[in-house]
């Protein structure tokens, strides 16, 4: 069985709609924004590769991502998880973003299907 992910591409501009959002209620937004804290935390204690395949920046306190592609389970399950994983700011203005990040995704987890969704 294939497990099917929403994929949300959240930049920093878009932050005050979704905090405005997951105040509201919106699940999707609050799990957005915990797995970014949590990434922006791991980013402080262990530097993080870009989530791009081809790019290698390292992110570090000084250097934070540009956005953040955050992964939620559609249909959640023991052993399914939510992520939230770094783009470099180089990176954000690619045409081929969606394309690198989803073939990321699929190396962690092969079987999965991705569908964008856009975050209001
Ligand atoms: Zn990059």
């Amino acid at each position: 069985m294939s497990d099917t992910y929403e994929f949300y591409m959240v930049t920093p501009l878009m932050m005050p709609s979704a905090i405005k959002a997951a105040k509201e209620g919106v699940t999707a937004a609050q799990t957005a924004l915990l797995m970014i804290e949590r990434t922006i935390k791991q980013i402080e204690d262990h530097p993080l590769q870009c989530m791009c395949l081809d790019c290698q920046t390292d992110f570090s306190s000084r250097y934070q991502p540009g956005a953040f592609a955050v992964v939620i389970p559609m249909f959640p399950h023991a052993g399914s998880q939510a992520v939230a994983c770094g783009v470099c700011r180089d990176c954000v203005d690619r045409s081929d973003l969606e394309d690198r990040i989803i073939e990321s995704l699929r190396t962690i987890w092969p079987s999965g299907q991705f569908t964008e969704v856009a975050m209001q």
